[in-house]
């Protein structure tokens, strides 16, 4: 089990690698203790192609909030057709969601930053807490490119919250790149993507961007600018007293 310690030497020797040839050394290495967490975007599209490449039987899991867009259960749907897939599909706890949505109503997210974020946890953190439960290593699509707050972005980061690594193979991807990956091997897309939605949620969180508005801007789009993340993605230390990027 690769350990904080580990990540240092690891971002050296992966500094150059290609995402398939990070996703094969890692795959090899957890077998079926690595999973890529796919929100149905472009980047998640892009990796479950290359992932089922290396391997058909790749865990690949989503988290089904109750509120997606009709657009990303179609793109799972063609996803499964496509490459004879199942994903793995976590659930919030309907218990929470009850107590959650008597208490505040339905729209809660709009009410304040704090009810958006109790969502979040409820919704979409604790189901990832419990797909996690039993890997040693998850993979992600963020992108340098996507907000200020990726800019920092390793490829491989240690996850402080999880206790495990996390890799995200597409971190110094541009936009070009991903979208001439997505035609030149006719991945399946959620057709959201077509109208301007370059970043897709849930459907009441989430709307089109205009022209020269940056890529998250129709994420929450209420709310002040910021970081705009919602509790999946944990923010690694800065160093450590090994002086790791960790
Ligand atoms: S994105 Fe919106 S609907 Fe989805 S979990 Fe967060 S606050 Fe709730």
């Amino acid at each position: 089990m690769i350990m904080p310690e580990d990540l240092k030497s690891l971002q050296r020797e992966f500094s150059g690698a290609k995402p398939r040839e990070l996703l094969e050394h890692f795959m090899k290495i957890h077998g079926s203790r690595i999973a890529l967490a796919s929100s149905l975007g472009a980047e998640d599209q892009a990796l479950t192609h290359m992932m089922l490449g290396i391997d058909p039987g790749a865990v690949i899991f989503f988290i089904d909030t109750g509120r997606l867009h009709q657009e990303t259960y179609d793109t799972a749907a063609k996803t499964m057709k496509r490459y004879g897939m199942r994903y793995q599909v976590f659930f919030p706890d309907n218990k929470r969601v009850e107590e959650m949505t008597g208490a505040h109503g339905p729209n809660l997210f709009y009410e304040s930053v704090a009810l958006r974020e109790t969502c979040c946890q409820v919704r979409k953190v604790e189901p990832l807490e419990r797909a996690l439960s039993n890997m040693d290593a998850w993979v992600t699509g963020l992108r340098r490119e996507q907000s200020p707050a990726r800019a920092g972005l390793e490829v491989i980061e240690w996850d402080p919250a999880r206790k495990m690594v996390k890799l995200n193979p597409l971190a110094s991807w541009s936009n070009e790149e991903l979208w001439s990956y997505i035609r030149e091997h006719a991945v399946p897309y959620n057709s959201l993507h077509d109208r301007n939605f370059p970043s897709i949620g849930c459907a009441p969180c989430t709307r089109a961007i205009g022209e020269g508005e940056d890529t998250r801007a129709g994420r929450w789009w209420w709310e002040d600018s910021g970081e705009k993340e919602c509790g999946l993605h944990v923010k690694s230390q800065e160093t450590d007293d090994r002086g790791g990027s960790i």
